[in-house]
């Protein structure tokens, strides 16, 4: 995002500083901008940008982070692989990725969201089955593109394509979990990974 701003940015002061010197060519001006003023000039169309949100031409790229799980039943028949590239294919990035093993309690705080619902603890026995492949993706909308490419909750209502209608059993072992928002991928990546295990 912060790269695409300042190319812009670069992209801006060479045409304004062209912009003041046809300006001077043809007498319309007859004082310099120094670099300070041209850039200062700017910082207002970036604000008004911001604010205002008038666009400049460029695309905005919301580039995000979420948090996906491979469950036990899909580790459990080697879907590990097949998941990942269906992943990859929607353009989501496995910047971390480990196998663990959680114990009921530690799935049990995870999904601390859901521990009024009815299936909670089936839930979380389930979590701690077996191994899991915890990962954080990266892409723009990463959020939303993963929820896409995993499909709906229940297999059933899913869309063909989708990670749940190819791969999950049932709508309790539907092979993945994704963050449905900002505020929770935050939490559920910090729950897993540290900084510097995300590159
Ligand atoms: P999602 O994983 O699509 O975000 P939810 O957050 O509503 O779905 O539920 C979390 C997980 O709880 C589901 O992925 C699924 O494994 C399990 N679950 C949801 N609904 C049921 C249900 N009716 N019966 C059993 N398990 C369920
Ligand atoms: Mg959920």
């Amino acid at each position: 995002k912060y790269i695409q701003w300042i190319s812009n940015y670069d992209y801006l002061y060479l045409k304004l500083s062209y912009f003041i010197l046809y300006l001077k060519i043809n007498k319309y001006l007859s004082f310099d901008f120094d670099r300070l003023t041209i850039y200062s000039l700017l910082n207002f169309f970036f604000i008004n940008e911001i604010y205002f949100n008038i666009s400049l031409g460029a695309k905005k790229m919301v580039v995000q982070r979420t948090l996906s799980i491979i469950k036990p039943d899909a580790t459990r028949r080697n879907l590990t692989g097949a998941i990942n590239q269906k992943l990859e294919n929607a353009g989501l990035r496995i910047i971390a990725q480990k196998r663990i093993k959680l114990s009921k309690e530690q799935a049990g705080i995870f999904y601390l969201v859901h521990k009024e619902r009815p299936f909670y603890d089936e839930l979380c026995s389930f979590m701690a089955s077996e191994p899991i492949v915890v990962q954080v993706l990266e892409g723009e909308d990463a959020i939303s593109s993963n929820r896409k490419v995993m499909g709906a909750t229940n297999p059933v209502e899913a869309d063909d394509g989708t990670i749940r209608k190819e791969f999950a059993l049932s709508i309790g072992e539907n092979s993945v979990h994704g963050s449905d928002g900002e505020t929770t991928a935050a939490f559920e990546i910090s729950y897993f990974f540290s900084g510097l295990e995300m590159v």
